[in-house]
């Protein structure tokens, strides 16, 4: 039979599969406070008898990230990680420092299908989608390591969580669970490129979390030509299934805009956003855009990026310039980068 994946489950289903295999429920509870710990074995697991060990060795696996790399921002105390799997795949995680606490930025995918040009994670292949499991244990390490709680998570590193839809919603209940990490929704944002069909089911759990959609351009011509989705699901596909994600759970939607000097960042681009998102429960986040190696793409200027905020503000549009953090570790990662922040706007 094979092992269950022991991280990605619920207490409930636990206590449920124990009672199965006629082990006693106050088991799952004892067990559950370890995984909650972040414990990668049975063995960890103190007040657990040996032979309990080797009968739930025999049924589940736990499938955690392990360290293999960090990299420290001497400028603020950013810490970009770098995870190993347990197949040799590698993802990466960041953790943030705040006034308010502290926030991890998490992977769902190692790698992306989606081939935003922008984007150093779209120019790698896409090897596969992580398991829940794996999403909390990018927490549970960052926090183990640093001997800190973390109060907030974003979906904001490799991968599209939306393209590893049920284990990215499974992570969600299991991170946000009293019995779990006990993150509360409001606290949580989910980026995506734009799966649409997608953004219709995710409004329909009513979740209280923020929906960030990667929009970068203000048109179809622009955003044909650097985000290959955009072909599957238009710019007006994307902001209809925005406002029905507003309407349904009352959230505001976050737009991120990267600025890409000569590209995206004209006054007319600015003119022609703020009449697409008129009357959206919305909020903008200007990036200047991260050059890579694999693209030609410049930061705009910020000269340039002041302005553009400043047109879309006096044009109704609620925005902020994203503050970058860790600027001294950016040019080492893979792609997570200066994007990420939750801060001032929720
Ligand atoms: N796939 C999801 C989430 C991961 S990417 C998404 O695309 O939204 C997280 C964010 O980083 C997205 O807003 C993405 O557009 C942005 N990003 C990717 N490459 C970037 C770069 N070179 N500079 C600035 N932001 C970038
Ligand atoms: Fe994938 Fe997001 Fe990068 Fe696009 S920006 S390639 S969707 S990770």
């Amino acid at each position: 039979m094979a092992l269950k994946d022991i991280k990605s489950m619920t207490l409930s289903e636990l206590c449920a599969d124990f009672t199965d295999n006629s082990i006693e429920k106050y088991r799952a509870k004892q067990v559950y406070e370890w995984i909650k710990k972040g414990v990668s074995s049975f063995d960890e697991m103190t007040n657990i008898s040996l032979t309990m060990r080797e009968v739930l060795k025999r049924k589940y696996i736990f499938y955690d990230v392990q360290i293999e790399k960090k990299l420290v921002s001497r400028k603020d105390g950013t810490v970009k990680y770098l995870f190993g799997l347990f197949d040799g795949g590698f993802i990466e995680s960041v953790l943030m420092k705040y006034k308010y606490g502290y926030c991890v930025c998490i992977s769902t995918q190692v790698g992306c299908k989606m081939g935003c040009v922008f984007c150093a994670t779209g120019k790698d292949r896409f090897l596969r989608n992580l398991y829940p499991s794996e999403m909390i244990s990018q927490i549970q390490k960052i926090q183990n390591d640093n001997n800190i709680k973390v109060s907030r998570v974003v979906m904001m590193g490799m991968g599209e969580p939306l393209d590893n839809y049920d284990n990215s919603l499974r992570f969600l209940k299991l991170v946000s669970s009293e019995d779990g990490l006990n993150i509360g929704m409001r606290h949580i944002s989910l980026s995506t490129c734009g799966v649409v069909d997608k953004i219709y089911l995710l409004a329909r759990e009513k979740l209280q979390l923020t929906l960030s959609v990667s929009l970068h351009a203000p048109n179809d011509e622009l955003r044909n030509k650097i985000m290959p989705i955009n072909r599957k699901w238009s710019i007006g596909d994307i902001i209809k299934a925005c406002r029905y994600y507003a309407e349904n759970t009352g959230r505001r939607i976050s737009f991120e805009y990267a600025m890409i000097d000569g590209l995206n960042d004209k006054k007319e681009n600015a003119l022609e956003l703020s009449r697409l998102l008129k009357g959206i429960l919305c909020h903008v986040n200007l990036i200047p855009v991260n050059s890579i190696d694999e693209s030609s793409f410049k930061k705009s200027t910020t000269n340039k990026i002041r302005e553009f905020c400043d047109v879309l503000i006096d044009n109704g549009v609620n925005t902020t310039i994203r503050r970058t953090l860790g600027p001294d570790i950016n040019a080492s990662c893979g792609q997570l980068r200066q994007r990420i922040m939750v801060e001032k706007e929720q």
